[in-house]
Protein backbone atom coordinates (compact mmCIF):
# COMPACT_ATOMS: atom_id res chain seq x y z
CA UNK A 1 0.00 0.00 0.00
CA UNK A 2 2.68 2.18 -1.26
CA UNK A 3 1.81 5.08 -3.17
CA UNK A 4 -1.65 4.98 -1.81
CA UNK A 5 -4.03 7.38 -3.10
CA UNK A 6 -7.05 5.52 -1.86
CA UNK A 7 -5.09 6.41 1.62
CA UNK A 8 -5.75 9.87 0.95
CA UNK A 9 -8.90 9.42 -0.45
CA UNK A 10 -9.26 8.09 3.25
CA UNK A 11 -7.92 10.46 5.67
CA UNK A 12 -9.60 13.45 3.88
CA UNK A 13 -13.07 11.74 3.99
CA UNK A 14 -12.75 10.72 7.70
CA UNK A 15 -11.18 13.94 8.46
CA UNK A 16 -14.51 15.71 7.07
CA UNK A 17 -16.91 13.04 8.65
CA UNK A 18 -14.92 13.37 12.02
CA UNK A 19 -15.17 17.46 12.19
CA UNK A 20 -19.17 16.58 11.60
CA UNK A 21 -19.28 14.83 14.67
CA UNK A 22 -16.84 17.41 16.43
CA UNK A 23 -19.83 20.29 15.04
CA UNK A 24 -22.67 18.79 16.14
CA UNK A 25 -21.15 17.56 19.99
CA UNK A 26 -20.39 22.02 19.98
CA UNK A 27 -23.56 22.32 19.02
CA UNK A 28 -25.20 19.98 21.47
CA UNK A 29 -22.94 20.94 24.27
CA UNK A 30 -21.77 17.27 24.22
CA UNK A 31 -17.83 15.93 24.41
CA UNK A 32 -16.89 14.48 21.11
CA UNK A 33 -15.04 12.00 22.82
CA UNK A 34 -18.26 10.72 23.75
CA UNK A 35 -19.38 9.09 20.32
CA UNK A 36 -17.91 6.52 18.71
CA UNK A 37 -17.55 6.45 14.77
CA UNK A 38 -18.20 3.40 13.87
CA UNK A 39 -16.93 3.09 9.87
CA UNK A 40 -19.32 0.72 7.65
CA UNK A 41 -17.10 -0.84 5.66
CA UNK A 42 -19.77 -3.30 3.80
CA UNK A 43 -18.78 -3.88 0.38
CA UNK A 44 -15.18 -2.28 0.44
CA UNK A 45 -12.23 -5.02 0.54
CA UNK A 46 -10.03 -5.93 3.60
CA UNK A 47 -7.21 -3.54 2.44
CA UNK A 48 -9.74 -0.48 3.32
CA UNK A 49 -10.07 -1.95 7.22
CA UNK A 50 -6.20 -1.87 7.00
CA UNK A 51 -6.32 1.37 5.95
CA UNK A 52 -8.84 2.72 8.21
CA UNK A 53 -6.60 0.93 11.41
CA UNK A 54 -3.73 3.10 10.08
CA UNK A 55 -5.94 6.12 9.93
CA UNK A 56 -7.19 5.37 14.04
CA UNK A 57 -10.79 3.71 13.00
CA UNK A 58 -10.88 1.68 16.08
CA UNK A 59 -14.81 0.29 14.76
CA UNK A 60 -15.57 -0.83 11.64
CA UNK A 61 -19.28 -2.47 11.18
CA UNK A 62 -20.44 -4.96 8.33
CA UNK A 63 -24.38 -6.29 7.55
CA UNK A 64 -23.48 -9.63 5.57
CA UNK A 65 -21.91 -12.87 7.23
CA UNK A 66 -20.85 -13.89 3.83
CA UNK A 67 -18.66 -10.88 3.12
CA UNK A 68 -17.76 -10.32 7.60
CA UNK A 69 -16.13 -13.51 7.87
CA UNK A 70 -13.63 -13.75 5.48
CA UNK A 71 -13.36 -9.85 5.58
CA UNK A 72 -12.41 -10.21 9.42
CA UNK A 73 -10.60 -13.21 8.63
CA UNK A 74 -8.26 -11.17 6.68
CA UNK A 75 -7.76 -8.57 9.18
CA UNK A 76 -8.17 -10.16 11.99
CA UNK A 77 -4.48 -8.88 12.98
CA UNK A 78 -5.54 -5.32 13.73
CA UNK A 79 -6.92 -3.14 16.91
CA UNK A 80 -10.21 -3.29 15.37
CA UNK A 81 -13.73 -4.14 16.98
CA UNK A 82 -16.50 -6.02 14.62
CA UNK A 83 -19.63 -4.79 14.68
CA UNK A 84 -22.15 -6.69 12.84
CA UNK A 85 -24.68 -4.57 11.73
CA UNK A 86 -27.29 -6.16 9.11
CA UNK A 87 -30.45 -8.36 9.12
CA UNK A 88 -29.27 -11.59 10.95
CA UNK A 89 -30.52 -15.29 10.43
CA UNK A 90 -30.66 -17.24 13.31
CA UNK A 91 -28.49 -20.27 10.91
CA UNK A 92 -26.03 -17.55 10.92
CA UNK A 93 -25.42 -17.00 14.77
CA UNK A 94 -22.84 -19.38 14.79
CA UNK A 95 -20.43 -18.08 12.23
CA UNK A 96 -21.12 -14.05 13.28
CA UNK A 97 -20.58 -15.10 16.77
CA UNK A 98 -16.90 -16.49 16.34
CA UNK A 99 -15.90 -12.88 14.78
CA UNK A 100 -17.91 -9.93 16.28
CA UNK A 101 -17.45 -7.83 19.48
CA UNK A 102 -20.89 -6.12 19.03
CA UNK A 103 -23.75 -7.94 17.03
CA UNK A 104 -26.73 -4.37 16.72
CA UNK A 105 -29.12 -6.09 15.05
CA UNK A 106 -30.77 -8.56 17.72
CA UNK A 107 -34.29 -7.76 17.46
CA UNK A 108 -36.32 -11.04 18.16
CA UNK A 109 -35.84 -13.77 21.02
CA UNK A 110 -34.85 -16.49 18.63
CA UNK A 111 -31.85 -14.85 17.41
CA UNK A 112 -30.86 -13.80 21.51
CA UNK A 113 -31.24 -17.42 22.00
CA UNK A 114 -29.08 -18.45 18.87
CA UNK A 115 -25.82 -15.96 19.82
CA UNK A 116 -26.16 -17.08 23.16
CA UNK A 117 -25.96 -20.45 22.81
CA UNK A 118 -23.40 -19.94 19.90
CA UNK A 119 -21.13 -17.73 21.91
CA UNK A 120 -18.42 -18.89 24.79
CA UNK A 121 -19.38 -17.48 28.16
CA UNK A 122 -16.30 -17.22 28.61
CA UNK A 123 -16.09 -14.18 25.90
CA UNK A 124 -19.30 -12.44 26.22
CA UNK A 125 -20.19 -10.68 23.26
CA UNK A 126 -22.07 -7.15 23.38
CA UNK A 127 -25.48 -7.02 21.63
CA UNK A 128 -27.38 -3.76 21.35
CA UNK A 129 -31.30 -4.35 20.33
CA UNK A 130 -32.34 -3.13 16.75
CA UNK A 131 -35.54 -1.17 17.66
CA UNK A 132 -37.99 -0.29 14.48
CA UNK A 133 -38.98 3.31 14.59
CA UNK A 134 -41.50 3.16 11.75
CA UNK A 135 -44.58 0.42 13.17
CA UNK A 136 -43.27 -2.42 11.76
CA UNK A 137 -40.38 -5.16 11.42
CA UNK A 138 -40.16 -5.89 7.98
CA UNK A 139 -36.75 -3.73 7.70
CA UNK A 140 -35.36 -5.43 10.84
CA UNK A 141 -35.98 -4.35 14.25
CA UNK A 142 -38.02 -5.07 17.05
CA UNK A 143 -41.20 -3.47 18.37
CA UNK A 144 -40.37 -0.48 21.00
CA UNK A 145 -43.08 -2.22 22.87
CA UNK A 146 -40.95 -5.39 22.87
CA UNK A 147 -37.86 -4.03 23.55
CA UNK A 148 -38.04 -4.74 27.35
CA UNK A 149 -38.98 -8.52 26.91
CA UNK A 150 -35.79 -8.63 24.83
CA UNK A 151 -33.33 -6.78 27.51
CA UNK A 152 -34.64 -9.48 29.83
CA UNK A 153 -33.91 -12.49 27.48
CA UNK A 154 -30.31 -11.01 26.95
CA UNK A 155 -29.61 -9.92 30.67
CA UNK A 156 -30.02 -13.90 31.17
CA UNK A 157 -27.83 -15.14 28.90
CA UNK A 158 -24.33 -15.44 30.14
CA UNK A 159 -22.53 -15.22 27.03
CA UNK A 160 -24.10 -11.90 26.03
CA UNK A 161 -23.86 -8.85 27.21
CA UNK A 162 -26.23 -5.96 26.72
CA UNK A 163 -25.13 -2.76 25.87
CA UNK A 164 -27.78 -0.53 24.24
CA UNK A 165 -29.91 0.16 21.36
CA UNK A 166 -29.52 0.60 17.91
CA UNK A 167 -31.89 2.35 14.94
CA UNK A 168 -32.23 3.66 11.51
CA UNK A 169 -34.44 6.64 10.69
CA UNK A 170 -37.45 5.71 8.70
CA UNK A 171 -37.18 6.74 4.78
CA UNK A 172 -38.98 9.68 4.23
CA UNK A 173 -39.34 10.73 7.83
CA UNK A 174 -38.06 13.82 9.41
CA UNK A 175 -34.65 12.38 11.17
CA UNK A 176 -34.98 14.60 14.22
CA UNK A 177 -38.67 13.35 15.07
CA UNK A 178 -37.44 9.85 14.63
CA UNK A 179 -34.10 10.11 17.14
CA UNK A 180 -36.14 11.61 19.30
CA UNK A 181 -38.91 8.93 19.69
CA UNK A 182 -35.60 7.07 19.75
CA UNK A 183 -34.04 8.27 22.62
CA UNK A 184 -37.29 8.22 24.62
CA UNK A 185 -36.99 4.76 24.50
CA UNK A 186 -33.26 4.61 25.29
CA UNK A 187 -34.19 6.52 28.77
CA UNK A 188 -36.87 4.31 28.92
CA UNK A 189 -34.52 1.03 28.82
CA UNK A 190 -31.81 2.69 30.51
CA UNK A 191 -34.22 3.25 33.82
CA UNK A 192 -34.33 -0.78 33.82
CA UNK A 193 -30.80 -1.50 32.40
CA UNK A 194 -28.26 1.26 33.14
CA UNK A 195 -25.37 -0.38 31.62
CA UNK A 196 -27.07 -0.03 28.37
CA UNK A 197 -25.38 3.01 27.34
CA UNK A 198 -24.45 2.63 23.99
CA UNK A 199 -27.61 4.58 21.43
CA UNK A 200 -25.90 3.42 18.08
CA UNK A 201 -27.92 6.03 15.21
CA UNK A 202 -26.89 8.16 12.67
CA UNK A 203 -25.31 7.11 9.37
CA UNK A 204 -23.62 9.59 6.80
CA UNK A 205 -26.81 11.78 5.67
CA UNK A 206 -28.55 12.44 9.38
CA UNK A 207 -25.79 12.50 11.91
CA UNK A 208 -26.17 15.49 13.20
CA UNK A 209 -29.45 14.74 13.87
CA UNK A 210 -28.84 11.61 15.68
CA UNK A 211 -25.85 13.28 18.03
CA UNK A 212 -28.09 15.84 18.56
CA UNK A 213 -30.46 12.89 20.67
CA UNK A 214 -27.92 11.34 22.62
CA UNK A 215 -26.35 9.21 20.05
CA UNK A 216 -22.75 7.54 21.64
CA UNK A 217 -21.85 5.99 18.24
CA UNK A 218 -22.75 6.59 14.74
CA UNK A 219 -22.08 4.00 11.83
CA UNK A 220 -20.82 6.06 8.55
CA UNK A 221 -20.12 4.05 5.42
CA UNK A 222 -20.48 6.13 2.22
CA UNK A 223 -19.09 9.78 3.52
CA UNK A 224 -15.94 7.96 4.34
CA UNK A 225 -15.41 5.15 1.88
CA UNK A 226 -17.28 6.54 -0.81
CA UNK A 227 -20.25 5.40 -3.01
CA UNK A 228 -18.52 2.86 -5.28
CA UNK A 229 -18.84 -0.48 -4.46
CA UNK A 230 -14.71 -2.77 -4.81
CA UNK A 231 -16.38 -6.06 -4.16
CA UNK A 232 -19.36 -7.68 -4.05
C1 LIG B 1 -24.98 0.79 5.34
C2 LIG B 1 -25.41 1.08 6.72
C3 LIG B 1 -24.97 2.24 7.38
C4 LIG B 1 -24.10 3.30 6.72
O1 LIG B 1 -24.85 4.03 5.79
P1 LIG B 1 -24.21 5.27 4.99
O2 LIG B 1 -25.41 6.02 4.54
O3 LIG B 1 -23.41 4.70 3.88
O4 LIG B 1 -23.40 6.03 5.96
C5 LIG B 1 -25.38 2.43 8.69
N1 LIG B 1 -26.19 1.55 9.33
C6 LIG B 1 -26.63 0.43 8.73
C7 LIG B 1 -27.53 -0.49 9.50
C8 LIG B 1 -26.27 0.17 7.41
O5 LIG B 1 -26.72 -0.95 6.81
Amino acid sequence: MSDDSRLDELAANLADVRGRVDAACRDAGRDPTDVTLVVVTKTWPADDVRRLALLGVTDVGENRDQEAGPKQALAHDLPIRWHFIGQLQRNKAKSVARYADVVESVDRPGLVAALAAARDPERPMDVLLQVSLDGSTDRGGSLPEDIPELAELVEQAPSLRLAGLMAVAPLGEDPDRAFARLAMISADLLGHHPEARVLSAGMSGDLEAAIRHGATQVRVGSAVLGHRPRVG
